[in-house]
C-alpha cells in the first residue's frame, strides 16, 4: 500500500513548486490506489505566517487535490490534524530514546559560542559530543538551556537509491551533528518529519531537490530507531529561463497569483505536471485524471525544469478551448463582478463564449477582451479608425444600420447578404463596410467573425451602436 505525504512549513503562501511537489505525491498515490497526507509542518515556530495554513488547504481544494488523512481531508478532521505542533510529546519521547541508546546528546553551547564556532570552523565543532553523560544530565535538569543533537558517526558513507537521481551517497563527516530538539522543546524539521514519516507509514517520500542533503540525516536516525526508512524521490529544481531557481522577480511564483489571474486548475496542474515528468510520448495536453491513471515516478526527470510562461499559458488555452461553453460561463460570474460589470444573462453569456472560446486564455478575457459584448464602446481604436474609416464610411455605416433595422430575419447569413447587397447598390467593395462596422460595433479593429458578432449582440444595440458611430467619428 502506498502512503504519501505532502509537508510544508506554513512560513508563506503555497508556491508553485509546493503545488508540484504536492501533485506528483497525490498522482502516485491516486495510480496505485495509496493514500495522500497532507501534514503541517510548523515547528519553526519563528517562521510561521499567521493565514498561511488557510492559503495551503484552500488552494489545494482549488486545485482540486483533496487529501485522504491530516489536514484539509472531507470530511474535515476524519483522521486527525497531522499538525506537528500537537504532536511535541512523541517527538520528545523519540529524542530521549536516542539520549538513552547514545544517538543524539545534549549540547550547551551557547549563541555566542555557536557564533564564534561557525567563524573559525564554518560550523558546530562537535565539542559536547563527548560530554560526560551524568554531568549533561545534572545542567539539563537544574534547567540549564540546550539542545539535543544527533551522533553522526564519523567517516562512514551514507548512500541511497533516490528514484528519481539514482544513487546518491554523502561522507558522513560532510553530516553535521544536526539539532533534533531545540530548546524551546520543539523538535526540527529533521526529528519530526523522520518520526512521522514512520509513524504515518510513509512508503515514498517525494519532495524538492533543496531536500537532498538533509536525506543522509534522515536515514541515519532511521537506523538509530531501527525503522526501515521509506523510497525517496527528490524533484528538480524549479528554474527560469536563463537556468536560475524560479523567483519573485522572473514573475508569480505563488498559486494565488496564478488564480487571480484566471488560470484554471486543470491548466495549471497539466504545466506544472510536465515541469519534470513526461509520459514518453509527446503529450502535452492532460487532465488529472489522465495522468491519474499513468503517472510514474521512473518517468519523472532529475534535470532542472525550466518555468515557461508562455507554454503554461497555451496549455491553460487547450483546457479552456477543450471545455463546454455552458461549462466555462458556469465560472464567469465572479469575473464579471471583479472587473464592476453586472453578469450578463445566461443564453446570451454562453453565446458569447462559443464566439470568442478560441481567443481566450484565461478567464477573464472572456470579460475584459470581450467588453463590447457587455457595454457599448465609449471610444473607437484611434490606429484602427485612422486606417479604416474613409470618409464616406460614416454615410454607408448609417444606411447599413437602416438596413438592419428592417431585415426580417436577425441571423448572421441574413445580415452578410444584407451587407453584401448594399455593396452592390453602391458600388463599393466589402472591405468598406466590413471595417467601419466592426469598429462601430465593437469600438476595436478585431474580434470574432463580424456577422455571428453582430448576431449575438441582436437589433437594437448593433443599430444604436452604429448610429452612434457614424455621428461621432464623421
Ligand atoms: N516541511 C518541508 C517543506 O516545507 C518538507 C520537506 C519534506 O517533504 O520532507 O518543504
Amino acid at each position: 500500500m502506498i502512503r504519501v505525504r505532502f509537508a510544508p512549513s506554513p512560513t508563506g503562501y503555497l508556491h508553485v513548486g509546493g503545488l508540484r511537489t504536492a501533485l506528483y505525491n497525490y498522482l502516485l498515490a491516486r495510480r496505485h490506489g495509496g493514500q495522500f497526507l497532507l501534514r503541517v509542518e510548523d515547528t519553526d515556530q519563528s517562521r510561521l505566517v499567521p493565514d498561511a495554513v488557510q492559503n495551503i488547504l484552500d488552494n489545494l481544494r482549488w486545485a482540486n487535490i483533496f487529501p485522504d488523512e491530516g489536514a484539509g481531508c472531507v470530511p474535515e478532521g476524519a483522521h486527525g490534524p497531522y499538525v506537528q505542533s500537537q504532536r511535541l510529546p512523541i517527538y520528545r519521547k523519540y529524542a530521549d530514546q536516542l539520549l538513552e541508546s547514545g544517538h543524539a546528546y545534549r549540547c550547551f553551547a551557547t549563541a555566542e559560542e555557536l557564533a564564534e564556532m561557525r567563524q573559525n570552523h564554518g560550523g558546530y565543532d562537535r565539542r559536547y559530543r563527548d560530554y560526560d553523560g551524568m554531568e549533561a544530565q545534572k545542567r539539563a535538569d537544574a534547567g540549564e538551556a540546550h539542545v539535543i543533537r544527533m551522533k553522526v558517526p564519523l567517516g562512514e558513507i551514507v548512500d541511497f537509491e533516490d528514484l528519481v537521481r539514482g544513487h546518491v551517497r554523502f561522507d558522513s563527516a560532510q553530516v553535521d551533528d544536526q539539532v533534533i530538539l531545540k530548546s524551546d522543546g520543539f523538535p526540527t524539521y529533521h526529528l519530526a518529519a523522520v518520526v512521522d514519516d514512520h509513524e504515518m507509514e510513509i512508503t515514498h517520500v517525494i519532495r524538492g531537490e533543496e531536500w537532498l542533503t538533509s536525506t543522509p540525516k534522515h536515514l541515519l536516525l532511521y537506523r538509530f530507531f531501527g525503522w526501515t526508512p521509506p523510497r525517496f524521490a527528490h524533484l528538480s529544481l524549479v528554474v527560469n529561463i536563463s537556468g536560475k531557481k524560479l523567483s519573485k522577480r522572473d514573475g508569480d511564483v505563488s498559486v494565488n497569483e496564478y488564480r487571480e489571474q484566471g488560470y484554471l486548475p486543470a491548466g495549471l496542474l497539466n504545466f506544472l505536471a510536465l515541469l519534470g515528468w513526461s509520459n514518453g510520448d509527446n503529450r502535452e495536453v492532460w487532465s488529472l485524471e489522465d495522468m491519474e491513471k499513468v503517472f510514474a515516478l521512473e518517468r519523472v526527470h532529475p534535470s532542472p525544469a525550466v518555468f515557461d510562461f508562455d507554454k503554461l499559458r497555451h496549455i491553460n488555452q487547450q483546457h479552456l478551448f477543450a471545455m463546454g461553453e455552458e461549462e466555462i460561463a458556469d465560472l464567469l460570474p465572479e469575473w464579471f463582478t471583479k472587473a464592476g460589470l453586472p453578469v450578463p444573462e445566461r443564453t446570451f453569456l454562453v453565446r458569447v463564449v462559443g464566439l470568442m472560446k478560441q481567443r481566450c486564455a484565461l478567464l477573464p478575457d472572456f470579460v475584459g477582451g470581450a467588453r463590447y459584448f457587455y457595454t457599448d464602446p465609449e471610444s473607437y481604436d484611434e490606429a484602427t479608425a485612422k486606417k479604416r474609416w474613409k470618409p464616406e464610411s460614416a454615410e454607408l455605416v448609417e444606411e447599413f444600420a437602416t438596413q438592419l433595422e428592417a431585415l426580417p430575419q436577425w441571423q448572421a447569413a441574413e445580415l452578410e447578404a444584407a451587407l453584401r447587397r448594399l455593396c452592390e447598390d453602391k458600388g463599393q467593395g466589402a472591405a468598406a463596410f466590413i471595417h467601419p462596422v466592426r469598429l462601430g460595433v465593437s469600438g476595436v479593429g478585431g474580434g470574432p467573425g463580424l456577422f455571428e458578432m453582430l448576431e449575438v449582440l441582436g437589433r437594437e444595440v448593433c443599430v444604436r451602436r452604429l448610429r452612434k458611430a457614424a455621428e461621432v467619428l464623421k
